[in-house]
């Protein structure tokens, strides 16, 4: 059924099968365009995205532009090498024959953006669409406005028009764009409108990454040294004021690690934010009054041992730490996204993996100890998105590695080579030879089919 964007998403198509997209300079040259985009906007970027989420400037310069810009940097060193023909192994009857893995661009791809991180998670998708040769329809969120509309009215002037277009909107708009015919979805955001874009990519077959959210468990031993762990999982944590896909949802730790964390976290909460951290500049806020409304309810699990304080109309949530936390508070029922750490008291090891065990698979998991044997225990007997040991978030810069969600996390890997795989499809080659003295071999297979050709 034609939708309101029938005629955008046609003239995208048009220039995809004109192979616009697919030469390697046209890519680079679209990358770089885009690495300029970054660079020369960087200030219109951070206000965008202040406005949006009073988001601290190192936090916009670090985490969503310069993080993009070294997308961007990897591609364009990495492009021509990873464009490059794959040769397999093939058996003996073809020895003289080729056979190679050719990456080709899907088409036209649809990139469908979440408000928490409005550059990183639209642009860094899309980085990976242009690099393995594809045309692009971009729908940022509509929940960070203020960068939607910076993004519609800055990707024209640097991207090629024709063949990468912004279209913003909400729900209405998102639900009419899904009825158009694309060659690849790309979608980040929470697991239920996972589930609606899975529907709608599967009325036309349409292969699909879901980069979902969930709660990311953080187990922490009793051995490690307590005021360096303190201090990268509350970074971890209250980055964007919580507001992260891969922040450390709760903590499972002893009773008595919980006295030490709470005394400790207390001093280093000081050392970040100030005796106020209402009057820091480095916390973001609350991205609607909805979310706020959310997060306030959830104050209600466990006891409150930091922090707690909710200034409605400032969407200000101060850092906070709740303690004695049980698996059946409201706290613990959905994903947190906001600055509220839950620690759930737990007598070991073994108790912490039947608990990450009996709920979805989490985007990340992380553990906190310097026993070998206790990771191993964890990297084994738990499955999840990724597992980072002894610190939090930075496993996302290792651009080595694929991101991504398993089970209720999502489906589907990005950054670096993993982003360019993403948006290619895998072809399989096989390129014959006409030798008349293998042919004569080969002719065996053919009819009519007697008791020699079985003959061995
Ligand atoms: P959101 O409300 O911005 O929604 C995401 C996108 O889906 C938006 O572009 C929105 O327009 C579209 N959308 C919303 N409702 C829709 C509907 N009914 N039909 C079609 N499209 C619709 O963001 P959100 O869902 O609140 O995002 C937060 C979630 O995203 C969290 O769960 C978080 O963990 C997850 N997340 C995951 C990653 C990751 O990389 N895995 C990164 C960031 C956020």
């Amino acid at each position: 059924m034609p939708s309101s964007y029938t005629e955008v998403i046609d003239k995208l198509q048009t220039k995809f099968k004109q192979g616009v997209t697919k030469p390697l300079d046209y890519r680079t040259q679209q990358l770089k365009a885009l690495y300029r985009l970054c660079k020369e906007n960087e200030d219109v970027l951070v206000k965008a995205m202040r406005d949006d989420l009073n988001k601290p400037y190192f936090e916009s310069v670090i985490c969503e532009i310069e993080f993009v810009r070294n997308d961007i940097r990897g591609m364009l060193i990495n492009l021509e090498k990873w464009a490059q023909q794959e040769y397999t192994s093939k058996h003996i009857l073809l020895t003289f024959d080729s056979s190679y893995i050719q990456r080709e661009p899907y088409g036209v791809v649809l990139i469908i953006g979440t408000w928490n991180y409005p550059i990183q998670m639209t642009l860094s998708p899309l980085v990976g669409a242009i690099a393995a040769g594809n045309a692009a329809v971009v729908k940022p969120s509509e929940i960070s406005p203020a960068t939607a509309r910076v993004l519609e009215e800055l990707l024209p002037l640097y991207l090629d028009k024709d063949c990468y277009k912004v279209i913003n909107g909400g729900v209405v708009e998102t639900t009419e764009l899904l009825k158009e015919k694309f060659d690849y979805i790309f979608y980040t955001g929470c697991s239920s409108v996972g589930k609606i874009i899975r529907d709608a990519a599967n009325e036309h077959l349409t292969p699909c990454t879901l980069e979902l959210g969930g709660k990311s468990p953080l187990f922490l031993d009793n051995e490690v040294d307590i005021e360096v762990a303190c201090r990268r999982i509350l970074w971890g944590k209250f980055i964007n004021s919580g507001q992260t896909c891969v922040a450390p949802d709760y903590i499972l730790c002893t009773e008595e690690r919980q006295e030490e964390f709470i005394q400790v976290a207390k001093t280093i909460l000081k050392e970040f934010f100030g005796e106020n951290p209402h009057n820091s500049g480095d916390l973001a806020r609350i991205v609607n009054k909805k979310h706020f409304k959310r997060l306030h309810k959830l104050m209600a699990s466990g006891s409150v041992a930091i922090g707690g304080v909710c200034v409605e109309e400032e969407l200000y949530i101060s850092p906070t730490v709740l303690i004695n936390v049980k698996a059946s508070d409201t706290v613990m029922q959905e994903e947190i996204f906001g600055p509220i750490l839950p620690i759930v008291p737990i007598a070991d090891v073994d108790e912490a993996i039947r608990f990450i065990n009996d709920r979805d698979k989490p985007l990340c998991l992380y553990v906190f100890s310097n026993n070998k044997n206790v990771v191993k225990q964890f990297l084994n007997n738990t499955s999840s998105g990724s597992c980072c040991v002894n610190d939090t978030v930075v496993h996302l810069s290792v651009d080595s590695l694929p991101f991504g969600g398993v089970g209720g996390s999502g489906m589907g890997r990005y950054h670096g080579k993993f982003s360019f795989d993403t948006f290619s499809h895998k072809k399989a080659v096989l390129i014959r030879n006409f030798i008349p003295l293998l042919e004569k071999l080969g002719a065996l297979r053919y009819p009519p089919y007697t008791d020699k050709n079985m003959e061995k």
